[in-house]
Formats: structure tokens, sequence, C-alpha cells
């Protein structure tokens, strides 16, 4: 979930229109060919929702569903890349939001995946119901049997690909990025960054998600910390990953201090307007 959909949901509030799936930005839904992005890591996702494919010498691990409708497409992609549906072994989640996880259930039905998705979130995953409290509703997505409910620190690894979870907290409680190392004589951090906005979470008195400020904060402080040579987010234009891609700039150590510091500033803004 974005702040795009959210104002968009606004507008159509303000139009007196019906507030439902059709306003979600085109983008999300608009297929794209599948292209390598760095070493063994290809974007495979739509045009507006990013899903990763990582290659190893046996299988590939898949990071995010996107949306129910896009699982096909998604499908199409993977192949495409030239694996297998049935040599994806891992599923991978950043959070349970219907456009990340919605995909998922047609995806494991497909590839037979183990699915691996942040502690913090495997419930809302197992059933379907998006966690925490929202002003936009909830938004249900098909519910996906997870495998592995994971932790900080804890790994998902296949063939020598090793992902470490790193729990990042706030715009879900399962939110999760993943973080990968490419070798080479200069070794690259990648970090599979899960969303930090807050995209229309209550911050102010939700009862679902007590601890929604302080987890924010601590995220925020968490990756602040980090050093990534690459950054590949979920909503692309976040990082504008396209334009980077053309640009061969996708190896950018100023990207994870421009997206947190940024980030911050919104979050701040949010909960002072949220207080009032
Ligand atoms: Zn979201």
């Amino acid at each position: 979930m974005t702040t795009m959909r959210f104002g968009l949901a606004l507008a159509a509030l303000a139009m007196a229109g019906p507030v439902g799936a059709q306003l979600d930005p085109p983008a999300w839904t608009r297929p794209i060919a599948p292209f390598n992005l760095i070493g063994p890591v290809d974007y495979v996702g739509t045009e507006g929702l990013a899903a990763y494919l990582i290659h190893t010498r046996s299988g590939a691990i898949l990071i995010d569903g996107t949306m129910p409708q896009n699982a096909a497409a998604i499908e199409r992609s993977v192949i495409a890349r030239g694996v297998k549906i049935r040599d994806v072994k891992y599923l991978l989640l950043s959070h349970a939001h219907f456009d990340h996880a919605g995909g998922l259930a047609a995806l494991k039905r497909a590839s037979g995946a183990k699915l691996v998705v942040g502690a913090g979130d495997a419930a809302a995953v197992n059933s379907g119901i998006p966690p925490g409290e929202t002003n936009y509703g909830v938004i249900r997505f098909p519910a996906a049997k997870v495998d592995r409910a994971i932790r900080d620190g804890e790994r998902v690894t296949l063939s020598g690909v090793t992902l470490t979870a790193v729990a990042t907290p706030g715009h879900t409680p399962g939110c999760t990025s993943w973080t990968m190392q490419l070798p080479g004589p200069k070794p690259l951090n990648v970090l599979f960054a899960c969303s930090v906005t807050v995209a229309g979470n209550k911050l102010v008195g939700n009862k679902a998600y007590p601890g929604i400020v302080p987890d924010f904060r601590r995220s925020f402080d968490r990756l602040g910390a980090m050093q990534a040579d690459v950054v590949l987010p979920f909503h692309p234009e976040s990082v504008d990953l396209m334009g980077r891609k053309e640009r061969s700039a996708l190896v950018d150590r100023a990207v994870l201090p421009k997206m947190v510091a940024d980030a911050r500033i919104a979050f701040d803004a949010d909960l002072a307007k949220q207080s009032k």
C-alpha cells in the first residue's frame, strides 16, 4: 500500500465516488518484459510493483507476489527468464498487503515453493486479512499458507545464495527487508527494502498495532545505520529504479540514506497531523 493509492482514494472520496480496486494505479497491473537488474537478480514484477527473481545453481528464489491478478504475468516472466516455475524453491515476502502478498497463493500453487514471511505478518498471510488499522479499511487478499515465519537475522539459503531477514516493522508488524551479498572482487550489498511509508496506517490509537510508532522509528534507525550498495524497493518508483537501471546507476550508496531521511520527514509530518 502506498500514499499514491491512498491519495487516489481520497480524491475519489472528494468526488463522492466509490473507493475500490479500480482506483489502484494502472501501472500496478501493467505487465512489462522482465529483465536482469544485477548479477543473479532479475526484475519480474509489473511496471509499478516489484517482484524479484534470484537465480541460484539449483532453482530460484522469488520475492513478493504483487497483486492477485498479476500472478500469471509474474509466472510468465519467471519462465521468460529461464526458470521453470517448479524450480522456484522459495517465495519470500516484504509485507502482508494486497499489493505485495496478493499473488502469493497462486504462485505457491504453481511452484510448490516454500513460503517465508516475517513472523509479525504470518497470521495476516495465513488469513488473507492485513494486519493493523488503517484509514482506508481492510483490503483482503487470497490467503496463502506460510511455511516459515522468519525473524530478524534468520536466513534463507539455496545453493550457496543466502538472503538474510532484516525486521523493519512499522508499515506492517512483519515488514521484512532482505539482504544478500553479490560476490566479486568488490562484493556488493543488496537490500530489498520493505516499505517505510505510513500510507494510511493509523499512528495514533491503533489498537491492532499499539507499538506502531516506536517500531517505525526503530526501523528508520536500523536502516539508517545500514550500508547498501544497491537498494531494490517493492514500489520501484520510490527510488526511480527503472531510471537508475537505464542510467546504469543501480550501485549507489546514497540511495538508502536519502530514502530513510525522506521517510522520517514524511512520518513526522503524518504523525503530527494525526496527533491533532
Ligand atoms: Zn504496503
